[in-house]
C-alpha cells in the first residue's frame, strides 16, 4: 500500500481506502461488513470512511462492531463520518451548530468511539450561515471529538470563505474536500479547486471512483442482479445512473474496457490507477461490495506505473473531457 499525507497535514492515508455507504446497506449484515473490512485492513487499507446518513446511521453501528470485534489499534486506522442528513427531524439536518454537534455526538456513540480522525460537512447547507458552522466544527474539534474538519461537495468559493472566517476569527480551517472524481467527472477536482491545493493545501478523499460500478462494466448490457443498481433502496441512483448513461458513455466504457485488456489490467483496475495518478488526490476511497473487488482493486497500484503520458492522452482521446485549466485564450 502507498499512504499519502492528507492535504498539507502531517496525517497519512491509504492511497485506496474503503467506504461504507451502498456497501452497508446491501450487506446489513455484520459478517460480511467484518470480511470486507478485514479484507481491506489486511491490504494495508488505514481509512475508513462513513456517514451518519449511511443506512440511517446503521453503517456506523456496524462498522463499530468491526472495530470492535477487530481490536485494531486506534492509531492504526483513520475513521470519518460526515454530518448533514442526521434524521427525520427539523433540526436533525443540516449544518446548523445544534445538529453538528448533536449529530457528532451520535455518530461517535454508533461507532462506539472516542474520536473520529475526519469529519466532514457532507452538503454545503444554504441556510445555515457558512461563520456558524466553522465555529461548530472548531468546538467539535477543541473537545477532541475530531482532529480535522472538511466539507463535501462545496463550491471553491465557499471552501474560500471557510478559510475567510477561520482567519479572521484565529479558528481552524477546512483542511480537505470530499467530491465525486472518476473518468466521467473531473471538473470540480481538476478545475474548480485547481488553486485550492496550493493556497489551502487543500486534501482531497474522492468518492466514486468506478462512477457506482459503471466504470467497472458491468452495466455495459442491463443491470446485473443484486448489483448496486438492482437494489431496491437505490431506485434514485438507478434513475440517476440510467439518465446519465447515454450510448456515448457506454461505447467509452467499452473502449477504456479494450485500453485495459492490452494493459493486461481490468476496466476497474485502469479506472481507480486513473485516479491515482492524480498528486491531488490523497486517497480513493473504494466501495466494494464483494471480498474479490477488493482483491482486483487493491492491484490497481500496479497498474499505475503503466499509465504512461501516452496511455494517459489515450484516456483523454477516449473520455473527451479533460478540463482546460487556465485556457490560453491569446492562442485561440
Ligand atoms: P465506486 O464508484 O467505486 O462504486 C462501488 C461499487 O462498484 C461497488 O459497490 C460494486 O458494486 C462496484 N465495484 C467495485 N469494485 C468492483 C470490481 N472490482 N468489479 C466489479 N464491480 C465493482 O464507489 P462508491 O460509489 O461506493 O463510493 C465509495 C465511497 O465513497 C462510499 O462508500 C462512501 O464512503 C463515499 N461516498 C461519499 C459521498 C459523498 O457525498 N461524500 C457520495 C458517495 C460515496 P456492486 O455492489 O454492484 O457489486
Amino acid at each position: 500500500m502507498e499512504y499519502r499525507f492528507l492535504g498539507k497535514s502531517g496525517l497519512k492515508v491509504s492511497a485506496l481506502s474503503y467506504g461504507a455507504w451502498v456497501t452497508f446497506y446491501n450487506q446489513a449484515d455484520e459478517d460480511m461488513a467484518y470480511q470486507l473490512m478485514t479484507k481491506a485492513f489486511d491490504h494495508g487499507i488505514n481509512f475508513f470512511d462513513n456517514a451518519e446518513a449511511y443506512a440511517e446511521g446503521n453503517a456506523e453501528i456496524i462498522m463499530g462492531k468491526v472495530f470492535k470485534r477487530e481490536g485494531w489499534k486506534r492509531s492504526d486506522f483513520v475513521v470519518s463520518t460526515k454530518i448533514f442528513w442526521g434524521g427525520p427531524g427539523v433540526n436533525d439536518r443540516g449544518l446548523s451548530f445544534k445538529h453538528v454537534i448533536e449529530g457528532t455526538n451520535a455518530a461517535l456513540k454508533r461507532l462506539q468511539l472516542e474520536y473520529v480522525d475526519l469529519i466532514f460537512c457532507h452538503r454545503p447547507d444554504i441556510y445555515t450561515p457558512i461563520e456558524e458552522t466553522v465555529w461548530a466544527m472548531n468546538q467539535v474539534i477543541h473537545q477532541g471529538k475530531a482532529f480535522y474538519w472538511g466539507t463535501s461537495e462545496w463550491s471553491a468559493e465557499q471552501i474560500r470563505e471557510a478559510h475567510r472566517i477561520a482567519e479572521k476569527n484565529h479558528l481552524i480551517p477546512p483542511l480537505m474536500e470530499q467530491p465525486q472524481y472518476n473518468l466521467f467527472t473531473r471538473n470540480k477536482v481538476e478545475k474548480e479547486y485547481a488553486k485550492l491545493y496550493e493556497e489551502f493545501g487543500l486534501g482531497t478523499t474522492i468518492w466514486s471512483p468506478l462512477a457506482s460500478g459503471l466504470l467497472s462494466g458491468k452495466y455495459i448490457s442491463g443491470i446485473p442482479k443484486g448489483s448496486r443498481l438492482d437494489l431496491k433502496e437505490m431506485g434514485w441512483l438507478k434513475k440517476r445512473i440510467e439518465r446519465e448513461t447515454t450510448e456515448a458513455r457506454i461505447k467509452q466504457t467499452i473502449e477504456l474496457r479494450d485500453l485495459a485488456d492490452e494493459m493486461e489490467a481490468t476496466l476497474p483496475q485502469l479506472s481507480l490507477a486513473w485516479c491515482l495518478t492524480n498528486p491531488n488526490v490523497s486517497t480513493v476511497i473504494t466501495g466494494a461490495s464483494k471480498p474479490e473487488q477488493i482483491e482486483e482493486n487493491m492491484k490497481a497500484l500496479e497498474v499505475v506505473p503503466k499509465l504512461t503520458p501516452e496511455v494517459l492522452s489515450r484516456i483523454d482521446d477516449i473520455m473527451g473531457n479533460k478540463p482546460a485549466v487556465d485556457f490560453d485564450w491569446r492562442e485561440n
